[in-house]
């Protein structure tokens, strides 16, 4: 019910919703995620690089984490590590960081 209200909530908006499934795929979590991010950012202007790429990076990582850690709470279990992005503020890094939550 809660699921349903949130996305109408954001269809009404026009914003975008991914569906995160109990079974959840990571790779098809984050292939959907990053289609609706970067169809969200168009044409915004992007962050300067250095500090306030590196800060942004970490608040992606702990509201992730976040998630994650209630998503295990929820399931009971803990789920494989994952690819947390690279905090080192250089524009255009793609490196990850796998970890678990414990790791994190
Ligand atoms: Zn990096």
């Amino acid at each position: 019910m809660i699921g349903s209200r949130l996305g109408a909530a954001a269809a009404q908006e026009g914003l975008p919703v991914v569906d995160v499934p109990t079974d959840v795929r990571w790779d098809g979590v984050t292939a959907a995620v990053r289609t609706a991010v970067i169809a969200a950012l168009a044409g915004r202007p992007r962050l300067r690089p250095g500090p306030e790429l590196a800060a942004r990076r970490r608040h992606e990582n702990d509201v992730v984490h976040r998630q994650i850690s209630a998503h295990e709470q929820q399931i009971g279990a803990t789920l494989p590590p994952f690819p947390y992005a690279c905090t080192c503020g250089r524009s255009g890094c793609a490196d990850v960081d796998p970890a678990t939550t414990a790791d994190y």
